[in-house]
C-alpha cells in the first residue's frame, strides 16, 4: 500500500489569540512549537451580523471588519509561509505539509450558534459560523495543480475531516470548500490555500440545486445528479474523464467560458463519506483537471473551485449528492468574462461558447500535456 492512502498525522493546537489550528502531517512531526506573537485574545463579541435580505429571501453576512485584511503582502511577510526565527507567522511551525487553521478575518463567527428563522423585513441575528483557511504546501510558489499526488490526496483528507468536524457545531447548515486561484478572481494571498465557510445557513446555490434536486425525486423518485450523471456518461459527448469512481463532464449548460464538474458514482452527500478507494482515484483527477486549465493558454488560468456538499437539512440532504465545479471566467488569452447587466443583475447568465467547444479545449489541453510527461499527475505518481 502506498503511504498516501493512510491518514494523515493529525495535531491540534491553538494560536496566540485562542484560534485553532490543525496540522494534518504525512510524517509525524513533534508540534512542540508555540505562537509567541503579542496578539490580543480574540472575543467572540468580534462575530459579526447576518441580516435577511427580504426581497430575495437571502441572509447577507455584514461583516465589516473583514476591510483590514491582509491584501497582497509581500513573500517575506507571507503569513502562510512556516514560521521562521524571528519571522513569526500565522503557522508557528517551521515545517509542515497541509495546514487549516481559523481565519483571523471572518466573514462568520467565531461565535456559533443558531440563527433562528427570519422574521421578515428587518431581522438579523449574529453571524454565526466559522471560517477556515486551508494552506496547500508549506511552498509559497505554485498552486494546487503543482501539487503531487499524495500531497493532493492529504488535502482532500484534511477538507473530509474538517466537513465531519465542522457539520457537528451547533446551527452549521452547510460546509463549502474551496479555492478561489489567481488575483484576477480577488485572491489577496498568493500562496497555495483554499478555504471552508461553515454557513449557519443553507445558501441561496445550494438551496435553489436542492430544490430542483427534491422536485425531480418527487417527480421521478431518483437523485437529479445521478440521471444526469448517466446522461453525460451515455452521450459522451462532454466527458472530460471517466474512472471506476468519478466522472468529470463540461454540463450540458455550462454558464462559464470554462467549466468541467466533477460526481462520484455512488450517492455520497459530502467528502466525509468517500472511501478510500474513492478518495485515492479522486486526487490525479482533480489534479489532472486543475492543470488542464493552466495548459488551455500560455499562463495560468484564474479559477474558482467550488466543492458543493449536501446541506444539513432533513429534506434537502437525502437528495443532493457531492460534487465539484471548477469554473473560469476566462474567455481568451487576455479576456475576463465580467458579470454585466444580465448576469449580475438579472441572474441570467448568457455563453459566448458552447460546453462543447469547451470540452473541447479541456480535451486538447489534456493531449497537450500527455505529450509532456513530465506534468502528468500519472507520471508524478509512479516516480513518488
Ligand atoms: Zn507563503
Amino acid at each position: 500500500m502506498r503511504a498516501n492512502l493512510m491518514q494523515p498525522h493529525l495535531h491540534t493546537s491553538t494560536l496566540a489569540d485562542g484560534r485553532e489550528i490543525l496540522y494534518f502531517d504525512e510524517v509525524a512531526r513533534p508540534h512542540t512549537e508555540t505562537d509567541t506573537r503579542p496578539l490580543t485574545p480574540r472575543s467572540l463579541e468580534d462575530t459579526g451580523e447576518v441580516r435577511y435580505d427580504a426581497l430575495h429571501d437571502e441572509w447577507i453576512a455584514v461583516a465589516a471588519h473583514r476591510g483590514n485584511r491582509t491584501y497582497l503582502p509581500p513573500a517575506d511577510q507571507c503569513p502562510l509561509c512556516p514560521s521562521q526565527p524571528g519571522r513569526p507567522s500565522e503557522i508557528p511551525a517551521s515545517e509542515y505539509d497541509v495546514v487549516v487553521f481559523e481565519n483571523r478575518f471572518p466573514s462568520l463567527g467565531p461565535a456559533v450558534g443558531i440563527v433562528p428563522p427570519s422574521q421578515g423585513w428587518g431581522s438579523s441575528s449574529t453571524g454565526f459560523g466559522r471560517c477556515e483557511v486551508v494552506a496547500f504546501t508549506s511552498e509559497h510558489e505554485g498552486s494546487f495543480g503543482t501539487l503531487s499526488v499524495d500531497r493532493a490526496h492529504t488535502v482532500l483528507q484534511a477538507l473530509a475531516q474538517r466537513t465531519k468536524a465542522l457539520s457537528a457545531l451547533p446551527g452549521i447548515k452547510q460546509v463549502f470548500p474551496f479555492e478561489n486561484r489567481g488575483k484576477d478572481i480577488g485572491v489577496t494571498l498568493p500562496h497555495p490555500h483554499g478555504q471552508i465557510y461553515a454557513y449557519p445557513y443553507v445558501t441561496p446555490r445550494a438551496q435553489s440545486m436542492g430544490l430542483a434536486a427534491l422536485k425531480h425525486f418527487d417527480q421521478t423518485g431518483t437523485v437529479l445528479l445521478a440521471d444526469l450523471l448517466r446522461a453525460e456518461s451515455e452521450s459522451g459527448e462532454r466527458v472530460i474523464a471517466q474512472g471506476e469512481h468519478f466522472t468529470a463532464f463540461v454540463p450540458f449548460a455550462a454558464r462559464w467560458p470554462l467549466e468541467v464538474q466533477v460526481v462520484p458514482h455512488r450517492q455520497v452527500a459530502d467528502l466525509s463519506e468517500l472511501s478510500e478507494a474513492e478518495m485515492a482515484e479522486l486526487a490525479p483527477m482533480y489534479l489532472d483537471l486543475l492543470r488542464r486549465f493552466d495548459a488551455i493558454y500560455d499562463s495560468p488560468t484564474p479559477y474558482i473551485s467550488a466543492w458543493h456538499q449536501a446541506p444539513l437539512d432533513a429534506r434537502l440532504r437525502p437528495v443532493s449528492r457531492l460534487n465539484l465545479q471548477i469554473t473560469s471566467p476566462r474567455r481568451a488569452a487576455d479576456k475576463l468574462k465580467f458579470l454585466a447587466g444580465s448576469e449580475a443583475a438579472m441572474g441570467a447568465f448568457i455563453s459566448d461558447t458552447t460546453p462543447e467547444n469547451i470540452a473541447q479545449a479541456l480535451r486538447s489541453a489534456g493531449d497537450r500535456l500527455a505529450a509532456t510527461p513530465a506534468n502528468s499527475p500519472t507520471h508524478q505518481e509512479q516516480s513518488a
